[in-house]
């Protein structure tokens, strides 16, 4: 190893993509990864297709200490942008829904591009490399760090932190980004898993924790925040996209508010059915607005074994009970017991203060030559594509100041 204007620490695809960007721009750019393999989180996102963006990214859709932190990077690198690449490349892409833009064949494609642009660029890339200790050199604009590595030492002007956040360590993930920033004075806002599941309360565990695979079509709301996608119950609590998008707005002991027919009003429809002398048993209607598993749960946790609703035809039953049933299903409240924890959540929520950093550029005000990119950066996008244009934008943004 030797000197170098750029060394990149961390071969994800903030990492690679900034070293591309600044090796077209004639710098001499090092990669640091202690894993075997390139952009592994690349290689199982978005089910083994990579969610690689979304057309509607804007920094509405990111969760921050500072929400205006990523307008800059973000206006300056659009979704449109890494589409041009994208087709360069001549990867076969689909909108899935929503604005996701998702590789039709694999992930790996994405992957290619990357390394195939770090090619292009004269980037090296040094993978099972572990490094030890980054030092300061003091006195020398072109010199400014050393690190400290399992393959010998390397200096050089800018150092970029872009090793991620703490989710899934099984790939790779550690929180080495957070020692790097707080060894050099950095603050960081506290860390957690985010875009996860939600582990349930003893009471609702005994409830609903037989209910594993069972998917509810929902607008699930946290705090000031409303999605509207598919739950899911599972063996460990609920997950399904409404549920990761909410876990990302969700502190300890916030209620998550679940409207389980969000396409009509439900007493409404019962009335129109019971006017009609409509003389079917409650459960089995219910079974046609939410699935019968959970519409049965539904019937057991509201009325009493010997409620006479359970064997009355609807056109007898009093209004009481249904204003019940349909307030349940609109607003059916947990307050869950956590989130399942960095083994599965996608991304990791807090990391370096931006306050500690340029918007423009994401260099450290504080350490000249220090840059911090990607999921290391206390910004997370929402679930659908934002945390990779996070990622190719702040790394732009970085790159083009190097
Ligand atoms: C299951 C899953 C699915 C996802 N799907 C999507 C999706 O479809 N769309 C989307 O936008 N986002 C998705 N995400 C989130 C997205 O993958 C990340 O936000 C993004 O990859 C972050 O990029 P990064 O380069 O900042 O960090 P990473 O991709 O995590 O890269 C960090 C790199 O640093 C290296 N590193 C870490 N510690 C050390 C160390 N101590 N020494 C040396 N090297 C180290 C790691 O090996 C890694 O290569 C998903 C995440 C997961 C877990």
């Amino acid at each position: 190893m030797n000197h170098y204007d750029v060394i990149i620490l961390g071969a994800g695809g903030a990492g690679m993509f900034c070293a591309s960007r600044a090796g077209k721009r004639g710098l001499s750019v090092l990669v640091l990864d202690h894993s075997k393999k390139l952009g592994q989180k690349i290689l199982i996102s978005g089910g083994g297709r990579c969610n690689f963006t979304n057309l509607g990214a804007s920094p509405n859709n990111y969760y921050s200490s500072n929400p205006h932190f990523c307008k800059s990077a973000l206006a300056r690198y659009s979704p449109w942008e890494f589409i041009e690449l994208v087709n360069k490349y001549e990867i076969a892409f689909h909108e899935k829904k929503l604005g996701q833009q998702f590789c039709d064949g694999s992930a790996q494609n994405i992957v290619d591009l990357l390394l195939a642009e770090c090619d292009e660029a004269g980037v090296e890339i040094s993978l099972e490399t572990r490094f030890s200790n980054i030092s300061l050199i003091n006195g020398d604009e072109n010199k400014r760090f050393q690190i400290e590595t399992n393959r010998g030492n390397a200096t050089c002007r800018s150092l970029v932190v872009a090793t991620g956040g703490l989710s899934i360590p099984k790939i790779g993930a550690t929180g080495i980004g957070y020692e790097i920033a707080k060894q050099f004075g950095l603050k960081i806002i506290p860390t957690r898993a985010a875009l996860d599941g939600f582990t349930l309360s003893n009471d609702d565990a005994r409830k609903f924790g037989d209910l594993a695979g069972v998917a509810v079509d929902t607008i699930t709301s946290v705090n000031d925040k409303s999605f509207r996608e598919n739950i899911l119950f599972t063996h460990a609590g609920l997950s399904g996209p409404a549920t990761l998008q909410a876990s990302l707005h969700w502190n300890d002991g916030d209620e998550v508010k679940f409207n389980l027919v969000p396409e009509q009003n439900a007493l409404d429809w019962f009335l129109t059915r019971k006017k009609a002398g409509n003389k079917t048993l409650v459960k089995n209607l219910l079974s046609e607005l939410i699935p019968s598993r959970l519409a049965e749960r539904f019937m057991e946790i509201l009325f009493a074994p010997n409620d006479p609703i359970h064997s009355m035809p609807l056109a007898q039953v009093p209004d009481q009970p249904l204003k019940d049933l349909s307030e349940m299903l609109h607003s059916w409240t947990i307050v869950p017991a956590g989130t399942v924890g960095y083994n599965k959540a996608e991304v990791t929520r807090g990391g370096v203060d931006t306050d500690e950093l340029s918007s423009k550029t994401m260099e450290s005000k504080k350490v000249p030559g220090l840059f911090f990119i990607g999921e290391v950066v206390d910004v997370t996008g929402w679930l659908g594509g934002y945390n990779f244009q996070w990622a190719w934008a702040s790394a732009s943004a970085c790159a083009s100041s190097l």
